[in-house]
């Protein structure tokens, strides 16, 4: 998987599966050098009526973009996490990504494994930050489809969440 990111053709996005205290979805961009990351605890959706909230987080380095693993408690982001889904994305604005960001209306096309297609992610209110991921309506558009539901597990391994925290106990990567 590292090299799979050096060898990289583009900006990268990658979707985390985090079991924190609730469990969410880091939807990652990369921008410049970093990720810039959102959490969206209803995950994506094919569907282009649903808004799935996204709150802006922290940026992260590169390097975690492929991360897989269990986070111990009394670190940062405490929990399980599953690599869900990982690819290149390429802006659809003519702004640049990082102007788009500042004017808080983003459109990109996603070539990941399980998330393909046009989407939007819209900054509603300003005052608090909060944003909505948003499925444009293209080809890839599809009102039926379970998404979340359909494809639970890890891209990088094929593991559920219980295999990921579980693997810690044992002891076996
Ligand atoms: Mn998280």
């Amino acid at each position: 998987m590292s090299d799979w990111l050096s060898n990289a053709e583009g900006p990268i996005f990658c979707v985390q599966k985090h079991e924190a205290r609730h469990l969410h979805y880091d939807f990652r961009l990369q921008v410049g050098e970093v990720l810039r990351s959102w959490s969206v605890p209803r995950g994506p959706s094919y569907h282009p009526g649903d808004r799935r909230l996204a709150i802006p987080t922290e940026d992260h380095p590169m390097e975690y973009a492929t991360f897989e693993g269990v986070i111990e408690e009394g670190e940062y982001g405490a929990g399980t996490v599953m690599l869900w889904d990982i690819g290149f994305y390429s802006n659809l604005l003519e702004n640049p990504v990082e102007v788009a960001l500042e004017e808080g209306h983003l459109k990109v096309f996603l070539r990941g494994k399980k998330m393909i297609g046009g989407w939007a992610l819209v900054r509603f209110r300003k005052s608090e930050d909060l944003w909505l991921l948003i499925k444009e309506k293209d080809d890839y558009a599809d009102s039926r489809y379970d998404l979340i539901g359909e494809l639970p597990n890890s891209v990088l391994t094929d593991r559920s969440m219980a295999k990921i925290r579980s693997a810690l106990k044992t002891g076996n990567p």
